[in-house]
């Protein structure tokens, strides 16, 4: 605490990112990373970026990404908008959007970053508890709110609600907005960006850190009504003009162009995440179904807690939350099958 805070910092209690270890040869699985790197005609195109041209700004508007975003789902360029990262559009979707009379709605177990952006900007919220089984039931979001968020797939817990239930969730709330976070939606959802040109309190956000395997380069995007992303447009233009670098917005771009990478890549992950599911569900854990490029797990008599531990002694890293209703389940994100091979033969020698 310094009395050079403004009362508002005192109150925080930030985000706190999974671990960047230091350490090489470390089987990092996390943060959800992808295992795999990102699209070789990606870092082409970042190489051709850098030259003299450095000194000059961006384009504050990312029109050439934004044009490829638009064609690749076909939306027009004003429905879509980008930002440094997905977390912070969702920054922007919390300020702009979610801050109104009446308390947003979001899901107990969810992405952690929500409650925080609501007390930096003093968004009321309302936690909807999740089923027994770890799922968002669409009929508890049917309530008066000021708003609507979740992930789809959710995280922590890679549990995937089917569109026509998302639907419903979006037509049952005609006077809220209702954002879709879409980070994992490529490792076997379907997009709800085809439902944004009927509901225009439909918003979807999604990440090119995950499938795309730019998390170092943060770019995010958030597609929906030309209204709604005018309204990120002024929050974003009160903020930071230039919130993508050139190397961003050319990297990013590209990523679009090879369909083939992205394709490759990402049931790469699906078929690992499935031989991991199977693997460990013969050593005793309770996996949930996951949609996602990591699974949530719990063993039958060893705790979350105790198995992180150990396999940090061997160099694995995974994520375990310590917060109510989770506790004993670890996050463990899908690596290279080698490395989901040293998963496995951890597990095995501990839980034999
Ligand atoms: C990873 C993640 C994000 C953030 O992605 P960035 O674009 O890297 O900021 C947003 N939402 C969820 C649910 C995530 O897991």
């Amino acid at each position: 605490m310094s009395k050079f805070w403004s009362p508002l910092v005192g109150e925080l209690k930030p985000y706190v990112p999974g671990e960047q270890p230091k350490m090489r040869r470390l089987v990092k699985l996390n943060t959800n990373e992808n295992p795999y790197g990102p699209s070789l005609r990606v870092l082409e195109a970042i190489r051709q970026q850098l030259d003299d041209g450095l000194r000059l700004y961006p384009d504050p508007e990312s029109e050439q990404l934004r044009e490829v975003v638009s064609r690749y789902y076909g939306v027009a360029s004003d429905q879509v908008f980008v930002g440094n990262g997905s977390d912070e559009v969702l920054a922007h979707i919390f300020q702009g959007l979610l801050k109104q009379d009446k308390p947003v709605l979001f899901p107990d177990i969810t992405y952690s970053f929500y409650p925080v952006y609501c007390s930096l900007y003093g968004v009321e919220s309302r936690l909807v508890a999740l089923t027994d089984t770890f799922e968002i039931n669409p009929d508890d979001y049917l309530v008066p709110n000021g708003g609507v968020i979740f992930p789809n797939p959710n995280a922590p817990t890679g549990r995937y609600l089917p569109l026509s239930e998302v639907e419903r969730i979006v037509a049952g709330n005609p006077d809220s907005v209702v954002v879709v976070d879409e980070a994992y939606v490529d490792f076997g959802g379907e997009t709800a960006i085809s439902l944004v040109d009927q509901y225009p309190n439909l918003l979807v956000t999604q990440t090119l850190s995950k499938a795309r395997s730019l998390a170092g380069l943060r770019v995010g995007l958030a597609i929906g009504h030309r209204d709604l992303v005018e309204g990120l447009n002024r929050v974003k233009n009160s903020f930071n003009s230039y919130p993508l670098d050139r190397l961003a917005q050319v990297g990013a771009a590209a990523a679009f162009e090879d369909e083939a990478w992205f394709d490759q890549t990402r049931k790469r992950v699906m078929a690992e995440r499935d031989r991991v599911t199977e693997a460990m569900t013969g050593m005793g854990f309770e996996v949930l179904p996951s949609t996602a490029n990591f699974i949530f797990c719990q063993h039958r008599t060893m705790t979350g807690e105790d198995l992180a531990a150990r396999l940090r002694e061997r160099g694995i890293i995974v994520r375990h939350f310590s917060k109510p209703r989770i506790d004993n389940f670890l996050r463990i994100t899908i690596g290279t099958a080698g490395q989901n091979d040293e998963l496995l033969r951890a597990l095995g020698e501990l839980t034999g």
